[in-house]
């Protein structure tokens, strides 16, 4: 049923047309966003990089979220540079992140990262190499926040590695049977589609071959969802055993063992994400690290001052990049190596952010005196060390980076 009113499914709306429609809608709909967030001791003091919930709040977090996002589609806002056919609009790419800047300015349930990995990962897969009959089921349930995607890569021999996946699948007519294990499937408990990489032939000398894509319905009966949890109390990362789950062909992405040039899209799109500031990126901590330093009388410390100066070019130097990313996405480029420096860049910084923390809470941040805002940096300094696995390990950014940028030979 088409729930979009007249202008959302408008054709040849400009960019001011767009502009006033988003903003009457905002101011009608959601509330400016409070902008006093680094004055010290207000408000929450939390400083993490995961969402540190239990399952019961991601659902309650993840309904609202669902219902603003599905108003929002249904408005005519999300997904504006989507393929018509598919549930977007076919305007240009501009508009989704007019759209993302001026809601940025209001307080809406976006739900944070719960729709990273849809979004980011499954979604752009889907329309690269997903069937008609998928692209139509799923594309625009994704965007309207119907759907939520993971992510079933890695397995406890694949991670960095992940041509040595060894979770199966085997033809049965217009079938697949899966069998296997996932591990670090994060959010997979809320999830609804998943992006699976399996391995349909060992008949090649060259482990990437023989590796297929598929979307999987995360409800199949033989799927079995254990929770993980991390130094941060949380559970954000899920382990998913798959005892003879059917998969219908018409949910593969791509050719049967043409995988791994899918996955090649999928992680180019992870890193865009998490690199290009779409995740959690630290960046808005940055100004509580400065209330911080101040509160604690070390702002002029000249070794705490050094590191703020860093920090503060850093951020500058990530705003720039991500602006030259965006100008590129607008020339139609898809995500390409660079994402990988971007990422390391990012989790370099968030590094550089645990130091100072460290240094400026001393055992404050081992014990809880109750004193605002500087406990809550443990939270951070524990979460930090996953940036350098998850996506990619800094040291396989290295390798990409040395050789698909400086062309140096293959490690
Ligand atoms: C926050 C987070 C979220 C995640 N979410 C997901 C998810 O949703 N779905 C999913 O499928 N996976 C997810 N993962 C898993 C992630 O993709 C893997 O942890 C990652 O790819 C590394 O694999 P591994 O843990 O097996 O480590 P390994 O690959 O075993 O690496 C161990 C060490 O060896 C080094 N190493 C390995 N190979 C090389 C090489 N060729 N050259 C140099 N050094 C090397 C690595 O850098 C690392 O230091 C997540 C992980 C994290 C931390």
């Amino acid at each position: 049923m088409e729930l979009r009113n007249e202008f959302a499914v408008a054709a040849g709306v400009s960019e001011v047309q767009f502009r006033d429609a988003a903003s009457a809608f905002l101011a009608a709909n959601a509330k400016p966003r409070h902008r006093a967030e680094a004055r010290w001791g207000e408000g929450p003091d939390r400083v993490g990089l995961f969402r540190e919930s239990t399952p019961e709040e991601d659902l309650r977090e993840l309904a609202e979220a669902k219902a603003w996002r599905a108003t929002c589609y249904d408005a005519g806002f999300i997904w504006a540079s989507g393929p018509v056919e598919y549930g977007g609009r076919g305007l240009p790419r501009a508009f989704d992140r007019l759209w993302a800047k001026l809601e940025s300015e209001y307080d809406t349930p976006t739900g944070a990262n719960l729709f990273l990995v849809g979004l980011g990962m499954v979604a752009p897969t889907t329309l690269a190499h997903g069937t008609e009959e998928a692209k139509q089921r799923y594309l625009r349930a994704l965007w309207r926040g119907e759907l939520i995607g993971c992510q079933l890569f890695s397995e406890p021999g694949a991670g960095s590695d992940l041509a040595n996946v060894s979770t199966n699948a085997v033809r049965d007519g217009g079938e697949w049977v899966v069998n296997g294990q996932k591990v670090w499937t994060s959010g997979a408990h809320y999830s609804d589609l998943g992006l699976l990489l399996a391995r349909t032939s060992r008949d090649s000398d060259s482990r990437h071959h023989g590796l297929t894509m598929f979307l999987v319905d995360m409800n199949s009966p033989g799927i079995d969802i254990r929770p993980l949890r991390q130094m941060t109390g949380g559970t954000s990362f899920y382990e998913v055993f798959l005892t003879d789950v059917r998969i219908p062909d018409w949910h593969r992405l791509g050719d049967v063992d043409g995988g791994w040039r899918v996955a090649l899209t999928t992680l180019m799109n992870e890193r865009a994400a998490i690199g290009g500031g779409s995740a959690s990126s630290g960046f808005s901590t940055t100004r509580r690290l400065f209330e911080l330093a101040r509160h604690a009388g070390l702002n002029e410390d000249p070794v705490i001052r050094q590191k703020l100066a860093q920090l503060w070019i850093r951020s500058q130097i990530t705003r720039y990049s991500r602006q030259r990313a965006a100008a590129r996405a607008r020339t139609g480029h898809t995500p390409g190596p660079e994402n990988s420096i971007a990422k390391l860049f990012l989790v370099q910084t968030q590094s550089l952010m645990v130091d100072l923390a460290t240094a400026i809470n001393g055992a404050k941040l081992t014990a809880d005196t109750g004193e605002w805002g500087t406990y809550s940096w443990a939270e951070f300094v524990l979460g930090a060390p996953s940036g350098r696995i998850g996506g990619g390990t800094d040291e396989i950014q290295k390798n990409i980076a040395a050789e698909r940028i400086l062309g140096l030979p293959r490690s």
